[in-house]
């Protein structure tokens, strides 16, 4: 196929001027015929792959796809697109199948999105050489080894005998090698072609923090973030339950969301996070797969996931429109022994455990938090991200040996035989019943690190347990025992070091702050008039424009039909669509804003007028209002064509008006300033030889 009619393909559909990286090997690939892998990140712009093929394929494409909302989801957004597409399953009347039916045999259907379980229903419709691509959406749950493994796609291994000729193209975002290989497989495709794109989301923000007064944290967090969608995910309903409500107190549309509640009440909190309705949704892992919202801008972990493919899938599904976005990881010393509890229970412990344990070095991470994720999924990155908690503030280190020294010594006196908090509560000279009882109060080490907050010793034992010095004896009721290490900083004086904790107001202090979004903005009116229209239509609004696509318009402000098709994003028909009604919306927004900047002017000529009453001098002037003294002068030149009272003479000295005088006989009164400015080598500025003509002008009427 010819790159030209690709791209004219991709841009009167989709709206994009190019493709993005991978894209366009992909597609040349199905087009040659092969069968394809394709393992592209979520937002990594997966769909484009098949549906730009399928458009300018003669025959029908397939597309097998698990979930029913993320089928409706995608065939909305093809329609709205202009490409003609519908889908098949279980939940359809048999007279909107018939219809279905009719249009396929009509050939008028580009894209057929159907459940596994519905490929029978259409068999007798296709015959080899009536489909020209097969797609096999969320291929990872073909795959035992995959973490959505789902039955009904194991029978689609058929499709490649069903029909030979035609070309299979399987996608996910998420598979380790062994998954790849076995999806491969199944499918009966050994030869595919593999497409590997990279890991790397680099407009997600990457932020870990100790699970220290979460929620004040997190009120922190969204009070910047107004009107922008996200997800909290914790680990049990009654958290999600306690959060929503506590967000609600505030003020703040939030919703919980878990398997307890009710179908058709899920379906509308879902569909209201989806239209904007919703601004927050606290949800335990079940919420989010199959959601196709590009805009959600942020994601929390209140608590720590159970492994890193969760977290990141998570994590996945903030700026899918590409545009910066947040994440941010609590993690706790109870998250992680309720997890290990949860890993012994499950079938397979040891890859669980193991799983868990990449999942808290990460957490607990003292280098580029990016780094160690990427390098989990087999990409390995030489430079720091910059985007991360880590990189924007690097752990400052300092000798810890002494306080390394009292914690050892205090798990030793302990026999091995105590947890996390006790040892603490030793160390801190508390006075609690865990404590006395024992008669811990009469050891050598009660007390000895007072000085130190609880919550700081905490994190300084954690880190000695990272460092290895330390181990948790998951078997033995989460005791802390000492390793053979420990003896070097004990007995030979080994020196240790630790890393300084910032507090709470340090982070926050490092960290940008937010642009103040205001509700004036441009990205406001049009995110406002998106609303409308989707609420009218009864679609998602990033149905109509992404966020993305917003936020060009807000900064090219176009304002004819060439320059608004120019805007990624912007394809044939949704130009047709909407295009008057936003080009009508930027054109009275940039209106306004010339008004009210001619009416700022209006004000800032006065002030000056006000200054020059009182008697200040131009510079005077030009230093109070930090503006350049050259503003002034032409301030001070309006004010003067207005009529205003303003005697030019105070800025002048009678040389100056003797020597503009005597110029302009010598070069024969010219019509413009420079003769002058060149004349004198530049030693007078315009303004003085301005106001000096103006002053003898003045005189010899
Ligand atoms: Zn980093």
């Amino acid at each position: 196929m010819e790159e030209t009619k690709l791209l004219d393909t991709l841009k009167e559909y989709f709206g994009y001027d190019s493709f993005r990286p991978l894209q366009k090997t992909i597609v040349d690939s199905v087009f040659e015929g092969k069968d394809n892998l394709v393992i592209m990140p979520t937002g990594g712009g997966k769909s484009i792959c098949f549906q730009l093929p399928a458009i300018l394929l003669p025959q029908i494409t397939l597309v097998i796809s698990p979930l029913i909302a993320l089928m409706k989801d995608q065939v909305d957004g093809l329609t709205a697109n202009g490409v003609p597409a519908a889908f098949l399953n279980s939940s359809q009347s048999e007279t909107e199948q018939q219809e279905i039916f009719q249009q396929i045999d009509t050939n008028h259907l580009k894209l057929l999105y159907v459940a596994p379980e519905s490929l029978q229903v259409i068999d007798r419709f296709l015959s080899d050489g009536k489909v020209s691509l097969i797609a096999i959406d969320e291929a990872h749950c073909i795959s035992s080894w995959g973490h959505d493994f789902r039955p009904a796609y194991t029978q689609l291994g058929y499709l490649k005998n069903r029909f030979p000729s035609t070309p299979i193209i399987a996608l996910t975002a998420t598979a380790d090698k062994a998954t790849r290989k076995d999806i491969c497989n199944q499918l009966n495709i050994p030869n595919a072609k593999k497409h590997i794109a990279s890991f790397d989301r680099k407009n997600l923000s990457l932020d870990v923090r100790p699970g220290i007064k979460r929620f004040e944290q997190i009120q922190d967090f969204i009070e910047n973030r107004e009107n922008e969608s996200g997800i909290i995910y914790c680990l049990s309903r009654k958290t999600t339950e306690e959060i929503a409500s506590k967000l609600k107190a505030a003020g703040i549309k939030a919703e919980a969301y878990h398997a307890g509640i009710g179908h058709d009440e899920r379906t509308k909190i879902q569909d209201d996070f989806i239209n904007d309705t919703k601004q927050i949704i606290c949800a335990t892992i079940a919420f989010g797969m199959g959601i196709d919202k590009s805009n959600i801008r942020w994601v929390i972990h209140y608590n720590m996931p159970k492994n890193l493919e969760g977290y990141y899938q998570e994590i996945g599904r903030a700026g899918r429109d590409g545009l910066p976005s947040d994440t941010m990881l609590f993690h706790s010393y109870a998250d992680v022994l309720q997890l290990q509890k949860f890993a012994s229970n499950s079938g397979n412990e040891d890859v669980q455990l193991a799983k868990l344990d990449r999942m808290k070095q990460y957490s607990e991470a003292l280098t580029c938090r990016r780094k160690i994720l990427l390098s989990y999924f087999g990409e390995l990155k030489q430079e720091d991200c910059g985007n991360c908690d880590i990189c924007r503030n690097p752990p400052k280190f300092f000798d810890g040996t002494i306080i390394a020294q009292k914690a050892l010594s205090c798990i030793y006196r302990l026999k091995g035989k105590e947890p996390i908090s006790v040892i603490i509560d030793v160390l801190r000279g508390a006075q609690n019943e865990a404590v006395l009882q024992k008669n811990y109060n009469q050891l050598s080490t009660y007390g000895i690190a007072k000085d130190i907050s609880w919550r700081d010793l905490q994190q300084y034992i954690i880190q000695l347990i990272n460092i290895g010095y330390v181990e948790i004896a998951f078997h033995k009721h989460n005791h802390l025992q000492l390793t053979p290490l420990a003896k070097n900083v004990l007995f030979e004086n080994a020196k240790v070091q630790l890393a300084h904790i910032p507090d709470q107001k340090e982070i926050q202090e490092t960290r940008e702050k937010k642009s103040q979004k205001s509700d004036n903005s441009l990205f406001e009116k049009l995110r406002q008039l998106r609303l409308k229209l989707a609420k009218e239509e009864d679609i998602p609004a990033y149905l109509i424009f992404n966020d993305a696509t917003l936020k060009e318009m807000e900064k090219q402000r176009p304002m004819t039909d060439e320059d608004f098709m120019a805007i990624n994003g912007v394809g044939q028909k949704k130009m047709q669509d909407y295009g008057y009604q936003f080009i009508k919306e930027i054109i009275a927004f940039s209106k306004e804003k010339r008004e009210k900047k001619k009416s700022k002017k209006g004000n800032t000529h006065k002030v000056t007028y006000e200054l020059y009453k009182e008697g200040l001098s131009v510079e005077e002037i030009s230093k109070k209002r930090e503006l350049a003294s050259t503003t002034v002068y032409s301030h001070l030149a309006k004010l003067y064509a207005d009529g205003k009272d303003i005697d030019l003479n105070k800025f002048l000295t009678k040389a100056d008006l003797d020597a503009v005088k005597k110029a302009r006989v010598e070069l024969e009164d010219p019509k413009t300033l420079k003769p002058y400015y060149e004349h004198f080598n530049e030693a007078l500025d315009y303004w003085t030889i301005r106001f000096a003509l103006t002053v003898l002008e003045k005189e010899e009427n």
